[in-house]
């Protein structure tokens, strides 16, 4: 027996299904799967709002889509894109397209502005579009640090074969099996993009204490042979617990998140994530007076 089925197992706090979607800018039709003001805020934590475009065709336009500037402050974006291209432009002077495969994580921290928008290129051929976009909580202490940017191409993230034919695992943050991924976190935190042939069984164990998400983003999988997990739904794990094991049904695609929770108070109002309500008044004010920086202008 693999000694890691000995040890405690992550338990299924719950299953979430994809809510409607919504549309963010006039870019991205999203699944809000969770956010900062919703319920368990606390079992989720680093994590605090994901955001699916599920696959979707766009036809070929001319026209800009997406969504202009706007602040953050207080946290991370990370934009993981699996279909399409995103282009960027912030506050830091920091841009470029992130491609399907390419990873886009922005530290928002003390302020930044910044535009999410299809790229042109693909704008101007349409076809299949799909993306994450999670927030990422920042600890007290780093939340008013400076802003950054870590644009991060397929090319840098290791994909680790998984014995037998049985998938990938592409590591973004954290590790797998001794393997590290690129991104740099504020807090640990294990951030993996997994592909599963039909059957394969994987054992992902994580660290006792740290919150747990898997997104389901295609096919299904069973947790601990039991628990079923289907196209566009989001499992909670408990904390307690170190040993997952997951199993897909058909091919599977899925996203890991799982990290050490910030015990610290969450206050939100829009793309605003403080500690207290006073943080996020003055986070209004500097940003009513421009101390967000500002957007270079275009020619
Ligand atoms: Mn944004």
């Amino acid at each position: 027996m693999d000694a890691t089925l000995e040890r405690p197992l992550k338990s299924v706090l719950s299953v979430t299904h994809a809510p409607a979607r919504h549309w963010v800018g006039d870019g991205f039709p999203v699944h809000g799967m969770f956010n900062y003001n919703g319920p368990n805020v606390a079992s989720r934590s680093p994590f605090l709002l994901l955001d699916y475009a599920a696959p979707t065709e766009f036809p070929p336009t001319r026209q800009r889509r997406g969504v202009g500037v706007h602040p953050h402050r207080g946290f991370e974006t990370v934009t993981i894109v699996y279909d399409g291209e995103v282009e960027h432009r912030d506050s830091t002077g920091a841009g470029g397209v992130i491609r399907a495969g390419d990873v886009q994580w922005m530290t928002a921290a003390g302020g930044i502005l910044h535009e999410e928008f299809h790229s042109s290129d693909y704008a101007m051929r349409g076809g299949p579009f799909e993306m994450v976009q999670l927030w990422v909580n920042l600890p007290a202490r780093d939340k008013l640090g400076a802003p950054r940017y870590q644009g991060i191409t397929d090319a840098r993230i290791p994909s680790i074969a998984l014995p037998n034919g049985a998938g990938t695992v592409r590591v973004i943050a954290g590790c797998f099996d001794g393997i590290h991924g690129p991104a740099h976190s504020h807090t640990p935190m294990h951030v993996l993009d997994i592909r599963l042939s039909p059957g394969a069984k994987l054992d992902l164990p994580q660290p006792d204490g740290w919150n747990t998400l898997l997104l389901m983003l295609d096919g299904s999988i069973t947790i601990h042979g039991e628990t079923l997990l289907q196209n566009s739904e989001m499992a909670t794990l408990s904390a307690e617990g170190e040993s997952l094991v997951i199993e897909a049904q058909g091919k599977a695609k899925l996203l890991l998140l799982s990290g050490e929770p910030i015990d610290e108070p969450v206050v939100g109002y829009g793309p605003f994530v403080m500690n207290t309500r006073q943080e996020i008044e003055q986070a209004i004010v500097d940003y009513n007076n421009g101390r967000f920086g500002r957007m270079a202008v275009l020619d």
